[in-house]
């Protein structure tokens, strides 16, 4: 069992929801997908024991049998080589690792070299597993196909996406049978929903909605769901206290045995976990 929970943006307390939810539910991990700036960790604490550093294919040209035909610059389609009369440039960086350069080089001038964008790390029991992207690296995807390798078959994934509906959040999302989309009460939060509620619409995942922030007067988002047929599985108070504590890197299901009772109710609420809720 998968359950994605992701935002349209970020800021709206979506990690809040995926790590309490790994909390109160059985056998799960917790899985932090946001690998530009993996945050569950501050509030989850595990110790970090076992890593993997995430490698990709570049080419690397031999220029003593180049021919500087530009062939391979031609077939680039993410100008990561370039060629000058007498030198080929490569920037590793903008490679998208397709292997087409090698390909087409008749003489044989381009072998595929390991290099190095990040790292995965877990702690011993695999409860909290996250991807990190090397500083300065502009492409996380290939983290996200090691991390879903750390996924393991008969436990709850619990997978923390990367806010927006980037190309790293639909591959986040893909293989995955539920998801949570974590939103405010404000004009900008029903914007950015209503992005991530046509996302998984269009990917055929059931979905429904954890309310944060919620106030008084919800119905700018209340009557979406009504629209939309998305039940909203939780709400959360806009609550100084909540605040307080999650700025002290405490999440609500360690600070009070209501909001502990709360997301087990939430949990319950999800396809295939009514039976792996912590007592
Ligand atoms: S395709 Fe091969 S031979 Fe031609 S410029 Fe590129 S590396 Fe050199
Ligand atoms: S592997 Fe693909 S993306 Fe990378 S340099 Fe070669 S053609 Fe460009």
């Amino acid at each position: 069992m998968r359950i994605a929970v992701l935002s349209g943006k970020g800021g709206t307390g979506k990690t809040t929801v995926a790590a309490s939810l790994a909390l109160v539910t059985t056998n799960s991990q917790y899985i932090d997908c946001d690998v530009e700036e993996p945050n569950g960790f501050l509030y989850l604490k595990p110790e970090f024991s076992r890593s993997s550093e995430v490698k990709v294919r570049v080419p690397l040209i031999d220029e003593s049998i180049c021919t500087h035909c530009g062939a391979c610059a031609r077939i680039c389609q993410f100008n990561a080589l370039a060629v000058t009369p007498n030198r080929v440039l490569t920037f590793p960086e903008l490679c998208h690792h397709c292997g087409a350069c090698s390909l087409v080089c008749e003489a044989g001038a381009i072998t595929e070299v390991d290099r190095r964008i990040g790292v995965i790390e877990a702690d011993a029991v695999g409860f909290a597993v996250q991807g990190r992207l090397d500083v300065g690296e502009p492409v996380g995807i290939p983290i996200l196909d090691d991390l879903k390798i750390w996924i393991e078959p008969g436990r709850t994934a619990i997978l923390d996406c990367p806010p927006g509906a980037s190309c790293a959040v639909v591959h986040s999302l893909e293989d995955c049978d539920f998801a949570i989309l974590v939103t405010e009460p404000t004009p900008f939060g029903l914007h950015d929903l209503k992005i991530a509620a046509e996302l998984v619409k269009t990917m055929g995942i059931p979905a429904g909605i954890v309310l944060n922030k919620a106030g008084k007067d919800n119905s700018i988002i209340e009557t979406f769901c009504t629209e939309q047929n998305l039940p909203i599985l939780l709400k959360i108070p806009y609550s100084r206290q909540i605040a307080t504590d999650y700025s002290n890197g405490i999440l609500p299901v360690q600070a009070s045995s209501e909001w502990a009772y709360l997301f087990g109710e939430l949990a319950a609420k999800l396809p295939g976990l009514a039976q792996g809720v912590k007592a």
